[in-house]
């Protein structure tokens, strides 16, 4: 794919990494791609940072005809930088959006957008370890009239956040809240699409429990309120009877890659790890009977993020003694080891530009 690449004159400096926060910089550039029924993408181009025009009847705007990625870039301690399995994003980008009847692209192409953005912004990639350039490619219709069918316009899009370390105050256990009112998707829905919809679903139940003081929501599914899916926008793993277990892939449940790498690098620790439906039932006897040793969630921000109080209606229980346990430190120092480059990576996950 070509890219036509447009360079700021106005280039700004990154602020000091222990100011950076989530989200909230963004990188001197930013990468556009159209795409229409008749021409297929075309107009590759990296141009300045900064707002974009829309049509008001643009369909995203109407029917939340949008997806979205998050990938990291990390910087290694030889100076380097590096991805994290980056083609497991570029093929769940293409998966939602086939769901969502957007526009799929050539994962090869995807993939050159994605390094020809990150060396052209290279120093955007902070240096201390926990630190990272976020990535977030994201895809929406950009139809201009108001009917309702499959998009003929849209627009993938690349922006970059340089991000401070999420565990800047030391990893500390949180607390969640059993969700039993709102459900964040169902089965034949879009659970499995990393699509901006799910997330306006589901902020309701997060301010709620964010009132009661838990830091995310445990999701149920959504057809029979049972069994357990998600931890606010994480996947979660349990340890329970030392063996891990993990909702299976319903449909509903977002597949994470962080998910996928924890379940790889668990099995070669020895672990035994079932992915299968867990019930709120089961999952509440077994802490009661303390069988329940660990409980976390996993996703690219975090990467684990250890649960130590959980609630469920007027009642919280505590896993753990509220402290972050052993297998959730494993997992934390295996998958920050390889992505940071700290320690080899014998998977061939890591993709150096
Ligand atoms: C992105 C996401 C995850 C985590 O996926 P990773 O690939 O590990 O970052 C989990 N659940 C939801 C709802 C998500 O949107």
């Amino acid at each position: 794919m070509e890219i036509k690449i447009t360079k700021t004159t106005t280039p700004q400096t990154m602020p000091p990494e222990e100011k950076l926060g989530f989200g909230k910089v963004f990188t001197d550039h930013m990468l556009l791609v159209d795409w229409s029924k008749e021409k297929g993408w075309y107009d590759a181009r990296i141009v300045p940072f900064g707002r974009i025009s829309l049509h008001p009847a643009s369909t995203v705007l109407h029917y939340g005809a949008e997806i979205f990625e998050g990938l990291k870039a990390y910087r290694r301690e030889d100076g380097g930088v590096q991805l994290f399995r980056p083609m497991e994003n570029i093929k769940r980008m293409n998966r939602s959006a086939e769901r969502m009847s957007l526009p799929e692209m050539d994962e090869n192409d995807m993939l050159q957008l994605l390094t020809t953005f990150v060396k052209l912004e290279e120093k955007w990639v902070p240096k201390s370890f926990g630190t990272s350039l976020y990535l977030r490619p994201f895809l929406f219709g950009n139809d201009e009239a108001l009917g309702v069918h499959a998009v003929h316009n849209a627009t993938f899009m690349l922006i970059a956040s340089p991000s401070g370390s999420y565990y800047a105050e030391g990893i500390n256990p949180v607390g969640i809240m059993i969700e039993n009112e709102d459900v964040r998707t169902v089965r034949g829905g879009t659970g499995y699409a990393k699509c901006g919809g799910n997330y306006a679903a589901s902020t309701r139940a997060g301010e709620r429990a964010a009132k009661k003081g838990y830091s995310q929501v445990l999701w149920l599914d959504g057809v029979e309120r049972k069994y357990i899916e998600e931890v606010g926008a994480m996947n979660v793993m349990f340890k329970i009877n030392g063996e891990i277990v993990t909702p299976m892939l319903t449909g509903s449940i977002l597949p994470g890659i962080t998910r996928k790498s924890c379940i790889e690098v668990l099995k070669d620790l020895g672990y035994t790890v079932t992915e299968r439906l867990l019930s709120v039932d089961e999952l509440l006897s077994a802490l009661k009977s303390g069988a329940l040793e660990e409980a976390w969630g996993c996703g690219t921000a975090a990467v684990v993020s250890p649960i130590g109080k959980l609630a469920f209606g007027e009642e919280e229980y505590v896993i753990g003694g509220g402290k972050i346990g052993e297998v959730t430190q494993k997992l934390y120092d295996v998958l920050t080891g390889i992505q940071w480059g700290k320690q080899s990576d014998p998977y061939g996950w890591v993709y150096k530009l």
